[in-house]
């Protein structure tokens, strides 16, 4: 295919880049079907995060180029919502099978790019790849409803349809599991769509544009744009487009959704977190070391998932030396080595920031039961790892409680009861996700009922939703009120029409005209 023989003299993070001025490949734009090289006079490095060398270059695509991008999806939109629901269905028949043709190649591109270790940025991509295989069910997934003789001769049924052009603006922390929660949901529908991934780790989503042109997508129904702020602002301004699907911080997001929604836009947007795993005395000891030492320092904490607070109920509390060890068995390495267990943070500014909110935790009283500040990985010396770290003794108020650590820092909390822990959870800002680690079902039913949290794991430390129900979140994690796939997410991606029709025998045909509304 296409990218195969792309492959064939380029290193996969070079597809969709050409040479700009150096031997730094630059990132292409996606316009019309085309790969075009930016006209921008402003650029940004995107570095590998194991040794800080500059990988490749992306650029800040001029106001011009966004318009293009734009009107390329507003001309393809005609023909592609009309285009039957069976041939979309076909191309996304394909499209998820050229994914797992090439899942090494598009885990390769994240983990240079984003630095997570090679398996894990193969469950990036897999776990992308099943909202693209739960796409392939769109022609149960589109169907409408129907009532027939509402009144005498009268059915009522309704369509769902597409919106139009739905827009897509993407994290660094998942280069493909997040652009799949969005382009294949909203084009499935009838949509076409413009991207912006992170501008910190474009490659990914530009190999998966790629994959999606050689499965039949016709030109213009994915458009992809790069930049940070104006690209952003453009999107929401610019009035062709009818939604937007936002995941990242919480500055980024509340922006977002306030800007799209002024502008009378649909928006969903997925934001920031901080994670509870409230392990009870009762639970089996092992496994929920073992989950809890995984769900807090694998990707490097990078994961809006991550599990990086842990609530220590009662006698529970124990357990702590031996989280310790567990933690400092953990490889920490450049994500393309052998037996990397924890790669490096995105940016030097990352890594400094966390750096920085465990010293406040130390200064503000916790205690530093494993530091991971001066880890020393052999032969990446200047990536911008830390080791995987535990502050004990931590209180709400601290610094390292109230804000998104987002790397592989584990802050431990301990309390008397369960009550005390869900108050705990229930009293900070976000409500992303959650895990209780317990052997008793009174107690996990408890728990689920009580915690205002969007996804809640029962001795599962992670639990990102199959693409068959929705990721969802609550309070501040949340904007929106209607969530990313399942069928939440086709709700975003479709509106209804309702249609009532009468088709009466000759014979009953009105004599004089009804004035009185129908009843
Ligand atoms: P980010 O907000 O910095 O960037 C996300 C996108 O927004 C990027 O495309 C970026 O260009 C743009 N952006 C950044 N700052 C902006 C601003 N001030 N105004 C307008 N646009 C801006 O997020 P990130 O650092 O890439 O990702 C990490 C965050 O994403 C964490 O908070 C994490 O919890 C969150 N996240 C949430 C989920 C979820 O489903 N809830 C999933 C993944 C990541």
């Amino acid at each position: 295919g296409i990218v195969r023989s792309l492959w064939k003299n380029k290193i996969p993070h070079q597809v969709g880049r050409m040479c700009y001025s150096s031997s730094v490949p630059t990132t292409k734009l996606f316009i019309d079907g085309k790969f075009v090289e930016s006209k921008s006079s402003e650029w940004l490095d995107i570095h590998n995060p194991a040794t800080n060398e500059v990988i490749a270059r992306v650029p800040k695509a001029t106001q011009e180029e966004m318009l293009a991008a734009v009107d390329s999806c507003s001309r393809a939109y005609h023909s592609w919502s009309e285009t039957s629901i069976l041939a979309r269905q076909q191309i996304f028949l394909r499209y998820q099978q050229l994914i797992k043709d090439n899942i090494k190649e598009l885990a390769k591109s994240i983990t240079l790019e984003q630095g997570k270790t090679l398996a894990d940025a193969e469950g990036d991509v897999f776990r992308g790849l099943q909202v693209v295989e739960h796409t392939c069910s769109i022609t149960s997934l589109m169907l409408g409803e129907t009532l027939p003789s509402i009144s005498r001769d009268m059915d009522t049924y309704t369509y769902r349809l597409p919106i139009g052009v739905c827009a897509g603006i993407t994290p660094f922390n998942f280069p493909a599991m997040i652009p799949l929660w969005m382009f294949p949901m909203g084009m499935v529908c009838g949509n076409t769509y413009l991207l912006k991934p992170s501008e910190r780790v474009p490659g990914c989503a530009m190999i998966l544009a790629k994959l999606l042109q050689e499965a039949g997508a016709p030109d213009g129904t994915l458009n992809i744009i790069h930049g940070q702020h104006a690209a952003v602002n453009f999107i929401c301004d610019h009035p062709a487009i009818r939604a937007i699907s936002f995941v990242g911080s919480n500055q980024a997001g509340e922006y977002i959704y306030e800007m799209g929604s002024r502008n009378g836009k649909r928006v969903q947007s997925n934001m920031g977190a901080k994670n509870h795993g409230v392990v009870m005395p009762d639970a089996n000891k092992e496994n929920t070391l073992n989950q809890l030492v995984g769900a807090a320092f694998g990707a490097a904490g990078q994961r809006c998932m991550a599990l990086s607070t842990a609530i220590l109920v009662g006698e529970a509390r124990s357990w702590l030396p031996e989280l310790v060890e567990r933690a400092k068995a953990l490889r920490v390495n450049a994500g393309d080595q052998p037996g990397a267990d924890v790669g490096p943070l995105i940016t030097p500014q990352a890594k400094q920031r966390v750096d920085g909110l465990i010293q406040s935790g130390v200064d503000e009283g916790a205690t530093l039961l494993l530091d991971g500040r001066k880890v020393h990985v052999k032969g990446y010396e200047n990536g911008n790892f830390v080791g995987p770290t535990i502050l004990s003794n931590v209180s709400p108020k601290m610094k390292c409680y109230t804000e998104e650590i987002f790397g592989p820092v584990l802050v431990v909390l301990e309390v008397a009861d369960l009550d005390e822990a869900i108050e705990l959870v229930n009293n900070n800002p976000y409500g992303n996700g959650t895990a209780i680690f317990t052997t008793n079902g009174a107690t996990a039913r408890k728990y689920t009922h009580e915690v205002d949290v969007g996804q809640i794991g029962v001795n599962v430390p992670i639990p990102v939703p199959l693409p068959m129900f929705s990721f969802t979140g609550s309070r501040g994690s949340f904007r929106g009120d209607t969530n990313f796939y399942g069928k939440q997410g086709i709700q975003f991606y479709t509106q209804i029409k309702t249609v009532t029709s009468q088709w009466k025998a000759e014979d009953a045909t009105l004599k004089t005209p009804a004035v009185t509304m129908p009843t």
